[in-house]
């Protein structure tokens, strides 16, 4: 059977946050957006597993593009996630310096942050005990920047997303890229399994699989390796006693390991960096995670291990070129959007705004849309708020499924119900919490699998826990 054809002024590839940014500004206009993921489902990849810190950009390059971007985006989160229903804290980061030498960089990274229009402050060491009573008391000095804070960037690249699609942009999932047809130096085809776009514009924004879907397109050939990051996750009750991020002082590779608040009360110990060969291993190590928590007690004494609840690992895209944002040079109806390794989530408003900026030089030139909307009607769970009152208001929302993250039913029916709907286990954990608390899914599983099963068909057990085909792996023991 032929596939269906499309025409679209814009194809982006890739439904993470960048990417779904993107789609995002540009549903602003009159066009036809379109956005292909392989995964099947938004935020499935890099943007599920990061630090979650807005960053200011007071570590980053003055003047480099990563830096303007990312400066651009930091005062406008209150506006965006009270419009996307998006858990957002500004908590404020405080660096530690463990040694003498550290504190010889402190007035260093002061001034990049003033280049860069972040207002950061140097801290002797008893400044850094009142301006982060939590932090190791014998340090050496410090820096605070007050601006930084905490979001769930799972739930922002949704919002996103979500917004895309209220104004007309339409999602394909489980849609690899497979190949590309152009026509002199403009991309004209591009194939998935399950369609065939004709773009007049296409944005490759695929993280990790960038490189791959750049030579796809028969554009530049570069190369994305994975760069591993390995956390732990510590539950609410050790949460309640981090208000600030703390960090020990950046080098140029990377932010080093810190102590980390959640949006959503919890915490996070690192995350360290190593390169990879493997693009997909998302193992850890217990070796490296027992060094996360050793260099963690140096930023905060006493941290006890009782209140660990998980470890995990994400995968950072990282490139020889890191903010390869521009028109190709080979195709010219194609925008690179590619090695955004460390602070896409941070970045991705001056991204989705730049991108739209090279997209109108290429010849992007549709009108603003006369009906935009401009606010989801997401409001934020009820773990969120602990709201009662509302929560009560309504018989869903007096249901709670999984007590560990205070999920309600009536969060689960939002998720399975909304614009770009959860189709999975992981889909609901990853919009909801459910399942991600102290007992990691042994109370709320079959709770939240029946709610499941009421809404995409078949029995609890049969449901994709991530990818269509990986069940729960539980059926019948014995027919009755
Ligand atoms: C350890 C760690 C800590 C981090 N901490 C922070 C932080 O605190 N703050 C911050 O701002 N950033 C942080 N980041 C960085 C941030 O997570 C990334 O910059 C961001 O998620 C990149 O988004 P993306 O959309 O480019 O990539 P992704 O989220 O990976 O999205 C790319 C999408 O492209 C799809 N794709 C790939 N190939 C194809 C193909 N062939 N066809 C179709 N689709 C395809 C993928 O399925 C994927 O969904 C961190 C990252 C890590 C790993």
């Amino acid at each position: 059977m032929n596939n269906p054809v499309s025409d679209v002024d814009v194809l982006v590839v890739g439904a993470g946050v960048v990417g779904s940014a993107i789609a995002c500004r540009l549903s602003e206009f009159d066009a036809k957006v379109a956005v292909i993921d392989r995964r099947h489902d938004i935020a499935d990849e890099t943007s599920k597993s990061n630090s979650g810190i807005t960053a200011s950009g007071w570590t980053l390059p003055a003047g480099s593009l990563e830096a303007q971007l990312v400066c651009a985006s930091s005062p406008r989160w209150e506006d965006v996630c009270r419009r996307l229903g998006v858990p957002f804290r500004r908590c404020g980061t405080v660096a530690i310096a463990r040694t003498q030498e550290d504190a010889e960089r402190i007035p260093e990274l002061v001034r990049n942050a003033e280049a860069n229009g972040v207002k950061a402050r140097a801290l002797s060491a008893e400044d850094v005990v009142a301006a982060a009573p939590h932090a190791n008391p014998d340090s050496a000095g410090g820096v605070e920047v007050p601006v930084e804070g905490v979001i769930d960037s799972i739930r922002l690249t949704i919002g996103y997303g979500e917004l895309a699609a209220t104004n007309g942009v339409r999602f394909h999932f489980s849609a690899p890229l497979l190949d590309a047809i152009a026509s002199g130096d403009e991309v004209v085809e591009v194939r998935t399994p399950g369609a065939v776009l004709r773009p007049r514009f296409v944005v490759n924004a695929a993280g990790l699989g960038a490189d791959t879907v750049s030579r796809s397109l028969g554009c530049e050939d570069f190369e994305i390796i994975a760069r591993r990051g390995e956390w732990l996750l510590l539950d609410r009750e050790f949460g309640r006693r981090v208000p600030r991020i703390l960090t020990m002082m950046p080098t140029e590779r990377t932010h080093g390991i810190m102590v980390i608040p959640t949006a959503h009360g919890t915490c996070l110990l690192g995350p360290t960096a190593e390169d990879l060969d493997n693009k997909h291993d998302r193992s850890t190590s217990a070796d490296v995670l027992a060094g996360v928590l050793r260099e963690c007690r140096t930023l905060m004494p006493g941290i006890d291990e009782r209140y660990v609840i998980k470890s995990f690992s994400g995968l950072r895209p990282h490139s020889e070129r890191t903010y390869r944002i521009e028109r190709s040079a080979v195709m010219r109806n194609v925008i690179q959007v590619a090695g955004i390794r460390s602070t896409g989530v941070s970045g991705s408003l001056g991204i989705a705004d730049y991108v739209l900026g090279l997209l109108q030089e290429a010849g992007f030139d549709r009108p603003p849309k006369a009906s935009f909307t401009a606010s989801l009607d997401a409001p934020l769970p009820f773990s969120d708020t602990l709201d009662c009152e509302l929560a009560a208001a309504s018989p869903l929302g007096r249901t709670v499924v999984c007590a560990c993250e205070k999920v309600t039913a009536a969060d689960i029916h939002r998720a399975l119900s909304s614009p770009l709907p959860a189709r999975s286990i992981a889909g609901i954990a990853k919009r909801t919490h459910a399942t991600w608390g102290r007992c990691q899914g042994s109370a709320c599983l079959s709770g939240v699998s029946f709610i499941a099963s009421l809404y995409l068909g078949g029995e609890a057990w049969e449901l994709p826990f991530g990818e269509p085909g990986s069940t729960l792996g539980v059926g019948r023991a014995r027919h009755v």
